[in-house]
């Protein structure tokens, strides 16, 4: 380089030419390329000339914001420039790195750049930090909002559940309530049971004493006509069936949830598809009158759910039954005579008239038996008034296990009886007076030590009614006056015996 300026002492028009490059990379905008001469004396002003160039075009591409221009060149200028592309494509990953949230960026190699630069960051950081704080504490609103409203929303599916349920055994009561017929609140309790608590078959079972026998029975004809039957013919010996001992004992209902886990469970090997159980006592006062018996042929259905509904549906069932015994106890006792538990004169009569009014419709016979116990005052003076009523009562049986179901006995009064015979011509009355004189006659009724008989005298008057234009009342009337009469005729002939009468408006036909 030392003999430059000779060189360009003589060469000037080649210097001028070095410097007319030289100005044209500087100041013109168009893409160049640099004229070499091949001298050996031009090479270094030639190699300026091509730093340039590649340093003109780095700088080019930068201005344009590309960074990734590769300059080989070497030398002080292209070197900073090079240091500065460097900075820029840091600087780029940086701000991109901080785009993703990483604000721990910090610039340290770009003077009052990089306090501008870490003073955004900074604050980009805090902003994000402050809007982290908002976010949270909206999700936290958010979250306990969506809590508020479930618990809102349950509590207000619970509510009408509960307004259901209340409804469902309202009406259930209503419905039991609606009658006293003992037989008729087993059916609606039946009938209601499922709108309460689902099943798939039901039972109710009555107790009396130590036994469950089954009253009602639902579905059973599903799991086929065997096991129905079966089901419906079931007598449970309570202590020894142990989930009617559990609820006969505590009062409370009782889950099965899976009979086939359930060891006392006799019913599986009949075949019973069922799998599983809830029961519950029908009881008042502490005295189990029935059990609800209801099954899912699901196993785990039912839960405490289930069996706190159906206690509550015992609750109303157990007072509608109790209500029903109590009428029927009533209505019992309206109609029977306390000393003998024969019907009463009353109840007699108004039965009497409704056969005799049957009897004529059908044209079937009708007989009336009266009879009169034989010198009873005597049996009181002997023995006392209450060997008397005991005679009476004795008598009564003796006649109650003679007849038949359909046949109407009742105490007339003192140690009168009378019975009313449907379907009963004459001569079989006069056949069963036979019978009934023989029975009464040949019975020893225990007194103390020893025993006495009585016999009793029978009046009868029977067969096909003729005039059916007559009163029933005052039908039923004149034939207790002609069986009376009768009566009066076996007295007068020696007592013990039986007579009969046959009254204008009957005839004596074979029934
Ligand atoms: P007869 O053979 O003629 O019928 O003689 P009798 O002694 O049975 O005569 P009567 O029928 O007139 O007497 C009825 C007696 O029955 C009189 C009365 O003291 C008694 N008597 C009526 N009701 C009862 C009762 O509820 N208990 C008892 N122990 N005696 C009664
Ligand atoms: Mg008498
Ligand atoms: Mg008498």
């Amino acid at each position: 380089m030392k003999d430059s300026p000779l060189t360009l002492k003589q060469h000037p028009e080649r210097a001028f030419l070095l410097l007319e490059q030289f100005r044209a990379l500087i100041i013109d905008s168009q893409e160049k390329t640099i004229e070499t001469s091949g001298e050996t004396d031009w090479l270094p002003y030639e190699q300026a000339l091509q730093t340039l160039l590649e340093i003109r075009r780095l700088a080019f591409a930068m201005a344009k914001g590309e960074l990734s221009y590769e300059i080989k060149e070497k030398g002080a200028l292209a070197g900073a420039l090079k240091s500065l592309q460097a900075n820029l494509r840091h600087l780029t990953w940086q701000t991109q790195q901080v785009s993703q949230g990483d604000f721990t960026q910090r610039v340290e190699f770009m003077g009052e750049f990089s306090a501008a630069f870490n003073e955004m960051v900074a604050q980009l950081d805090a902003m994000a930090q402050e809007l982290q704080i908002q976010q949270d504490e909206l999700i936290r609103r958010n979250d306990s909002l969506i809590l508020e409203v479930a618990e809102r929303e349950r509590a207000e599916a619970a509510e009408r559940e509960q307004r259901k349920l209340a409804e469902t055994l309202q009406s259930a009561a209503m419905a039991l309530n609606a009658t006293l017929n003992y037989e008729e609140v087993l059916d609606i309790m039946l009938e209601r049971i499922g709108d309460v608590v689902s099943y798939d078959s039901a039972v109710i079972m009555e107790v009396e004493g130590m036994r469950a026998y089954v009253r009602r029975t639902k579905n059973y004809h599903r799991y086929g006509a065997e096991i129905e039957r079966r089901v419906r013919e079931a007598c449970f010996d309570i202590p020894n069936t142990p989930n009617l001992f559990m609820m006969f004992t505590t009062l409370k209902p009782y889950i099965i949830p899976d009979v086939e886990q359930y060891p006392a469970w006799d019913r599986r090997k009949t075949g019973n598809p069922i799998r599983s159980w809830l029961g519950a006592p029908i009881y008042a006062h502490g005295q189990v009158l029935a059990f609800f018996s209801l099954d899912k042929l699901e196993p785990n259905y039912y839960q405490d759910e289930h069996a706190h509904k159906l206690e509550m549906f015992a609750n109303h069932a157990a007072l509608a039954m109790l209500n029903a015994r109590l009428f029927q106890e009533i209505q019992r006792l309206a109609v029977t005579d306390t000393l003998t538990g024969l019907y009463n004169r009353r109840y007699f009569f108004e039965r009497a008239c409704q056969e005799f009014v049957r009897s004529c419709r059908y044209r079937r016979p009708l007989t009336i038996i009266m009879l009169d116990l034989d010198h009873f005052k005597l049996v009181n003076d002997t023995y006392g008034h209450p060997v008397g009523d005991l005679v009476l009562q004795s008598t009564s049986r003796v006649i109650l296990q003679t007849v038949r179901k359909s046949d109407l006995v009742a105490r007339f009064g003192g140690e009168e009886i009378v019975l009313l015979l449907p379907e009963t011509n004459l001569q079989q009355g006069e056949a069963l007076a036979e019978r009934l004189r023989h029975k009464i006659a040949t019975t020893n009724i225990p007194i103390n030590e020893h025993s006495i008989t009585v016999t009793a005298s029978f009046g009868i008057c029977g067969g096909n009614p003729a005039d059916c234009q007559m009163e029933p009342q005052r039908a039923i009337e004149t034939l207790i006056e002609l069986a009376d009469q009768a009566l009066y005729q076996a007295k007068q002939t020696g007592r013990n015996r039986v007579c009969s009468t046959q009254p204008n408006f009957f005839k004596t036909t074979a029934a």
